[in-house]
């Protein structure tokens, strides 16, 4: 095992002491059949190993900040603890950038990369001097209202968009021809708008690019910033000075999640884009990182309760607490987003026995609401456990209100005296009376009383 757990060893034991211990403190139980789980001595782990690659790779004195992509797992005391590792945050709505204020994150340690930004979020972003990259033309044109009508210490940029082309999961590849995002640096006449808005602004000072999240290959990455690397040595050299000072390479490194191991790593990505782009490491530009899911993803566990079993049509069928509404992409496209699933006994200890292929199922009322189908597993018994791995990014931090099921407590957690564990509450377990005020029902008579004229 290396020192930051990659060989997945040490957090497969911590993720079984911790079911374990939530069984047995009544975290989990019949009364609360499903828990999101987060692995603090993981996290930790993996912002250290982040630091620590990117300072393998940078001339001494090379300012970098790693930006964790908020979206990725939009929770306080998450932001907090990430912060407590020296990482600051990327957001991309006002409710992203109010999650990271009440974490603590200062200006300086925020960026705000949205592809929809109001003319009332650039200001707050300007006049609290949070780095921003402007997305399109339009924006940059609002920028430059705001620019002339105030003094901002914001560091500004433009996001491009490299076209190197996409990877296996459409949804997240974000450098094709036709994405939505940046300026399309491929495009007739747009390299050189590029050049030139930098040219007419001497305070635009940083570039942008993020090409792409799960399922883009290492080396397309690195292409990604090593086209937007030319052009930032471009524009310097076009001015005559190095006006672009810092480059934001985004983030995207793909998780592994078929198995405990950390791979790629954070020290593999770093070194292949040192090899790709050695430039960039000189000491010449300061470098903005935006990782998400690799930082968080490996570090969370969903663990639900078997309610009922059952069999159909010869398919063995569990039927848990934990579906669409905290694996959604899973559920709704589970061929680009499988995911682990261990069983637990009543008690909370891993099930052991001979492997019976099975359906693992949600609580949704719709047939496909499936965590696994199919899946091998020891089988499954009223009262056991079912747990998704892999679940801290992008999973029950992103509750889905299908049947208007409750959000799940989140719990940290670390290990103890003595075999022990220690859980500490991030999120508290949705409530009845919150779900009710969530859908209106403050205005539970606002519709009855609205009567078109001569209808009544
Ligand atoms: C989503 C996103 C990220 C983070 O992507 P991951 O795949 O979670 O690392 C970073 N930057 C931007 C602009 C994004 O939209």
């Amino acid at each position: 095992m290396d020192e930051y757990g990659n060989s997945g060893e040490g957090r497969a034991t911590r993720r079984d002491e911790a079911v374990r211990a939530a069984v047995e403190q009544g975290l989990l139980g019949p009364d609360s059949p499903i828990v999101g789980l987060l692995d603090v001595t993981g996290i930790r782990e993996s912002a250290a190993e982040l630091r620590a690659a990117f300072a393998e790779v940078t001339a001494p004195g090379t300012p970098v900040l790693h930006a964790f992509a908020v979206k990725a797992t939009p929770l306080v005391p998450v932001l907090r603890l990430l912060r407590d590792e020296g990482i600051g945050a990327e957001v991309a709505s006002p409710g992203e950038l109010a999650l990271a204020r009440a974490a603590g994150l200062s200006p300086a340690e925020t960026v705000l990369d949205s592809p929809a930004k109001t003319p009332a979020e650039l200001r707050e972003a300007l006049a609290l001097g949070i780095a921003v990259n402007a997305d399109n033309p339009q924006e940059l044109d609002r920028i430059d209202g705001l620019v002339r009508s105030a003094v901002s210490r914001s560091p500004l940029g433009i996001r491009v968009n490299p076209q190197v082309g996409g990877g296996s999961i459409g949804a997240t590849s974000t450098a094709t021809a036709t994405s939505k995002f940046g300026v399309a640096l491929r495009d007739e006449g747009a390299r050189e708008w590029v050049v030139r808005a930098y040219l007419d602004r001497p305070w635009l000072s940083r570039l942008h690019a993020h090409t792409g999240s799960q399922g883009i290959p290492l080396p397309l990455m690195a292409q990604g910033v090593a086209e937007t690397y030319a052009l930032a040595e471009e524009i310097n050299r076009r001015i005559g000075r190095p006006q672009i000072d810092t480059i934001d390479i985004g983030g995207g490194l793909p998780v592994n999640f078929a198995s405990d191991v950390t791979a790629p790593t954070y020290a593999e990505y770093a070194r292949a884009l040192r090899e790709a782009v050695p430039g960039l490491f000189d000491g010449r530009y300061g470098l903005v990182t935006e990782f998400g899911r690799s930082l968080l993803a490996k570090h969370g566990t969903i663990v639900a309760r078997v309610e009922y079993t059952k069999s159909a049509g010869g398919r063995a069928v569990a039927v848990t607490h934990a579906g669409v509404q905290v694996a959604t992409r899973t559920v709704y496209v589970p061929g680009s987003w499988p995911l682990r699933i261990t069983a637990y006994d009543g008690k909370g200890r891993p099930k052991s026995g001979p492997e019976v292929v099975q359906d693992v199922a949600g609580p949704a009322c719709f047939a496909g609401d499936l965590l696994a189908e199919g899946r091998a597993l020891p089988l499954l018994d009223q009262g056991d456990y079912a747990a998704a791995l892999d679940t801290g990014a992008y999973y029950f931090a992103h509750h889905y209100a299908y049947n208007s099921l409750a959000r799940p407590g989140i719990y940290g957690f670390v290990p103890a005296h003595a075999g022990g564990v220690r859980f500490a509450t991030v999120r508290d377990p949705q409530t009845l009376t919150s779900i009710v005020a969530e859908s209106g029902g403050a205005h539970a008579g606002a519709l009855t009383t609205l009567h078109a004229p001569g209808s009544r």
